[in-house]
């Protein structure tokens, strides 16, 4: 039998300052008593109606809001361009109904347990998996019970606007969610999965997706990716090369990726020339099953060429286990060069997302393991770390580098300059905390007057949340509708101006950024979707 542990221990002077009664919860098991000091201020809402406002997000500024409304109906109704996210492919190669509601919605989503976290409620009471045997909740109703009387803690964030969207226009829901009205909410939806229009391609074709790529490990055989080429459902759905943990060679996992890599590649890697040998053919297999992107999660984008003998000497010191964090830095900025050149060869888009200090929280990371909502933000320099790589390869046809942030004060200091020079550069979209109402907005406020908009890359949704793409793209399309209003109403551009570059951001510029271009196995019926629009005009 396994020994329960103790949950990880809350400071309990964070929570000593919100005394209140402890939250009634039906069901209530152990975990619910570590909330008890969370406050509970939703019961005036318990049988409120759930509705979306049409205008939501929209400036007040009549002038600003008329425009945003019109421009937003230019492009609700395009196809959704998903070019990076962590769906798994799983989900729509099997393409079996979701189990229920929790599963769907809470488990696999740290931008949700993240926030019910950081007021008191253990992961562990969320049933989320762990690592070290620690019991979990096991009944996903008492879950979503605790969810719903913590359904308070997300007003005015992104992800309450998006779980209102979920639940009202995917769910049909119509209340909104509480304590009270949890579990009438709970059975509508798990009634609802059951049915075939809930089925994951249903939903893929329900969310207008015209392609969809995932995130996969450079060592990933991708079968999945195989299961959906090889079925008759003609949705688009493509992998994207991620080579980090091939990388990071002063991590105690990087013997095992290193043994798969020579597993996938038909021999052992035992020397730097062979090791860059097996990627570019991983690369190449990647394209062949439709990718068109690389994917570099690094801390700092540092990039330098090093001498091949210094690099060969990196990669012996690997193998021989011995490698230090300062070598994996310089290996990293190598590597980072590598791609670089490998992408103007095979043609691959590179996006780098730099900046997270992932596992922030030591005991959550062995406990839970990664991407638990604890990667945080740090200051992260562009300028000069990427010089080498830019140098080389930034003026370079054949390179699309889209760089991404999680440092805002980068954007026009940094970001916008490159992008608005280097013709290899485009500037991703706003990512974790960022792809917000305001985020999305600080973005293009700081980087459209030096870069233009055809130096951005264009929303990616950069969700393993599969049910919340839909709501991320309309968030997305009405804040850019938004802004762009905002320029028409101070005469920075006209009306017909702000339409085209209103249809550029939601569909055109992410399909060509990502050279997504000819991809979708429906184009055809996409183009025939877009000329009936055009016809409505
Ligand atoms: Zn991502």
């Amino acid at each position: 039998m396994r020994r329960r542990r103790p949950y990880i221990v809350l400071n309990p002077v964070k929570f000593a300052t919100t005394p209140c009664p402890p939250t009634p919860v039906a069901n209530a098991a152990p975990y619910v008593t570590a909330t008890r000091n969370v406050r509970r201020t939703d019961t005036q809402a318990s049988s409120t109606p759930l509705a979306l406002h049409p205008d939501r997000f929209f400036d007040p500024d009549p002038s600003i809001r008329r425009v945003a409304r019109e421009l937003f109906e230019e492009t609700r109704h395009l196809p959704l361009i998903c070019p990076h996210g962590h769906v798994d492919p799983r989900v729509l190669a099997e393409n079996r109904p979701f189990p229920e509601p929790t599963a769907v919605l809470i488990t696999p989503d740290h931008y949700i347990f993240r926030l019910m976290y950081s007021r008191g409620v253990p992961m562990e009471s969320l049933g989320i998996p762990t690592r070290d045997g620690t019991a979990t909740a096991r009944d996903p109703r008492e879950v979503w019970t605790t969810f719903a009387a913590h359904y308070y803690l997300f007003r005015g964030t992104p992800t309450g606007a998006w779980l209102d969207h979920e639940l009202h226009d995917l769910f049909g829901v119509r209340v909104k969610l509480t304590a009270d009205t949890a579990l009438h909410v709970y059975d509508e939806i798990a009634e609802k999965l059951q049915s075939p229009e809930f089925l994951p391609r249903a939903l893929f074709d329900r969310f207008n997706i015209e392609v969809l790529a995932t995130t996969d490990a450079a060592t990933d055989p991708l079968d999945h990716h195989q299961a959906i080429r090889d079925s008759d459902w003609d949705g688009t759905v493509v992998p994207c090369f991620r080579p980090d943990a091939l990388f990071r060679i002063a991590s105690p996992e990087w013997a095992d990726a290193i043994d798969r890599l020579g597993g996938v590649h038909g021999t052992s890697i035992t020397t730097f020339a062979t090791f860059l040998d097996a990627l570019a053919e991983r690369r190449r297999f990647f394209a062949s099953m439709g990718a068109t992107s690389t994917d570099h999660a690094v801390v700092d984008p540092y990039t330098e060429r090093l001498p091949a003998l210094e690099a060969e000497a990196l990669f012996a010191r690997a193998l021989g286990r011995a490698a230090t964090a300062a070598d994996q830095r310089r290996f990293e900025a190598h590597m980072l060069m590598e791609m670089a050149r490998m992408s103007t060869d095979d043609g691959l888009v590179m996006q780098i997302h730099p900046g997270s200090l992932r596992d922030h929280h030591d005991a959550v990371a062995a406990r839970f393991g990664p991407d638990m909502g604890a990667d945080m933000p740090i200051v992260t320099e562009y300028t000069r770390n990427l010089r080498a790589l830019l140098n080389a390869y930034g003026a370079d046809p054949r390179l699309t580098l889209i760089l991404y942030t999680l440092d805002e004060s980068t954007y026009a200091r940094e970001l916008a300059p490159l992008a608005g020079h280097y013709p290899a550069v485009k500037l991703g979209s706003p990512w974790w905390f960022h792809d917000s109402i305001e985020g999305l907005t600080r973005f293009r406020q700081q980087t459209t007057e030096t870069a233009g908009i055809h130096n951005t890359a264009g929303f990616n949704d950069d969700t393993r949340a599969f049910c919340s793409i839909g709501a991320r793209h309309d968030l997305a399309r009405r804040v850019d509708a938004n802004f762009l209003a905002g320029l028409v109403a101070r005469h920075i551009v006209d009306t017909s101006e702000a339409r085209e570059m209103a249809r550029a951001l939601a569909y055109e510029i992410p399909k060509a950024t990502y050279k997504l271009n000819g991809v979708s196995r429906r184009a055809e019926h996409s183009g025939a979707h877009i000329a009936s629009l055009e016809a409505v005009r």
